[in-house]
């Protein structure tokens, strides 16, 4: 039996194109090792979401603050303009949300959409909750 995979060092593939067209951020890294992760699943439990509006806007990197929702840029993000839209209530998912907070979440989410397609050339979009099943 012959092995035909080659072993890839993350380290060499720096700037490399690949089929995947996967992103490089390093940087996310000092989250990843713990960096600001919430202990649990409850507010208390130091979630970031629910500490997020109680700093100010530039502290948090909050971009917009709205009645039920607010917009936030991601300090450890995938990729340029990574922006958040949550409710200031701490929900498990977007199940959970109220009528209120989806209706003020998919407004603002065509806001930063508009946005981001008149600031970036690229946009990489995906509509993502934190619901673990
Ligand atoms: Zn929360």
């Amino acid at each position: 039996m012959t092995e035909d995979y080659r072993l890839e060092f993350a380290e060499e593939l720096v700037g490399v194109p690949d089929p995947f067209r996967r992103f490089w951020t390093p940087y996310r890294m000092a989250y990843i090792s713990g960096e600001n992760k919430p202990r649990g699943n409850r507010p208390e439990d130091g979630c970031p979401f629910c500490r997020a509006p109680q700093r100010s806007d530039e502290d948090a990197l909050i971009v917009h603050r709205g009645e039920h929702c607010y917009v936030i840029m991601n300090l450890y993000p995938y990729g340029p303009g990574h922006m958040l839209v949550c409710p200031y209530r701490h929900v498990a998912g977007y199940v959970d949300a109220t009528q209120d907070e989806v209706v003020e979440m998919a407004e603002l989410t065509q806001d930063a959409i508009r946005t981001l397609q008149e600031a970036v050339s690229y946009i990489h979009l995906t509509l993502p909750t934190n619901r673990e099943v």
